[in-house]
């Protein structure tokens, strides 16, 4: 019987840890707080925005947004990013991204501080993740991959893993916070020869290509753990990830959904990521 890997037993799990961890904070006077930059208004962003206001106030973090217009320049852009480094108020900042073609940035990403960069965006925190160093922000969603394998008891120690894509924010730190924790990964890409092959060989196959439904029953190897990262909207409308779930769910044995899989699990990893900010930022201070 194939076991489904639910994104909201994770973030309920998650939940506690995370109420308990800021109600410590608030003890000492500290109120957690996320800024989000957004640019524009694209309905991914907004979609994106208001699941993390309510996880945020979920577990009891303040969620505010900077709103930008659209035809910002590359100067008010940049000194809204100043002004919340510099706000000793503002514990994580989040800037969704692609930013407008008219903008640089990757001077955007560089200019948010390190310590309140809680999706992994600025390159000093990239470096900390490829080197293997834990005291970085990796980005949300590598993570929300990885708490949803701990939260299933699946061992990551010494497996055959398969990362489908290779993308600055999603397979490549995702292979680099696997191999931190010993599994032997392999990534595949658009010019990988014999996928189908190469998949069918992990254990545990996480699926990061933004294209929907293309991971069938054939790609799994027997009884294998499936992680379905992709958000896609399929030919009917309907929102799909990139695993064929009902064909797939036949051979796998543990698999996660989309929607309602490791998608519901990023914005707590994100809260948790507040969190660390806050009690980083006032430890230093
Ligand atoms: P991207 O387009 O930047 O990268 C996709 C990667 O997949 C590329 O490296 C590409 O080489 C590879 N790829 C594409 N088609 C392939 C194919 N047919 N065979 C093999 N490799 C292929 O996308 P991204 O930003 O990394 O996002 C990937 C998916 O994850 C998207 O569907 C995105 O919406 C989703 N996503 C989900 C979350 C979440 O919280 N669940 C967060 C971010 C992104």
């Amino acid at each position: 019987m194939t076991k489904l890997m639910m994104g909201n037993d994770v973030a309920k799990a998650m939940k506690e840890r995370l109420i308990q961890d800021v109600e410590a904070l608030k003890a000492n006077g500290v109120n957690p707080c996320l800024s989000i930059i957004r640019v524009g208004e694209r309905p991914d962003d907004l979609a994106y925005e208001r699941g993390a206001k309510k996880r945020m106030e979920l577990v009891g973090i303040t969620c505010k947004t900077i709103e930008l217009s659209e035809d910002i320049s590359q100067k008010e852009l940049e000194d809204a990013i100043q002004k919340a480094n510099e706000d000793t108020k503002i514990h994580g900042i989040l800037m969704f991204s692609p930013l407008p073609g008219t903008l640089n940035e990757e001077k955007a990403r560089q200019m948010i501080h390190p310590l309140k960069d809680v999706d992994g965006m600025n390159p000093v925190n990239a470096a900390k993740v490829f080197s293997g160093d834990p005291s970085g922000f990796a980005p949300c969603t590598p993570e929300a991959v990885l708490a949803m394998l701990d939260h299933y008891g699946i061992v990551l120690e010494g497996k055959r893993v398969v990362v489908i894509g290779r993308s600055k924010v999603v397979g490549r730190p995702l292979a680099m916070l696997l191999l931190a924790r010993n599994a032997t990964v392999t990534i595949c890409h658009t010019r990988t020869k014999e996928l189908e092959k190469t998949c069918r060989e992990a254990e545990i196959l996480i699926a990061a290509a933004g294209k929907a439904n293309m991971v069938t029953k054939e790609m799994i190897g027997e009884s294998a753990v499936v992680v379905d990262v992709g958000i896609n909207v399929d030919a009917d409308g309907n929102l799909c990830g990139d695993v064929d779930f009902e064909d797939v769910k036949q051979k796998a044995s543990q698999i996660s959904p989309v929607p309602k899989g490791v998608g519901s699990v990023t914005t707590s990893v994100l809260a948790e990521h507040v969190v660390r900010g806050a009690k980083y930022l006032n430890t230093v201070d």
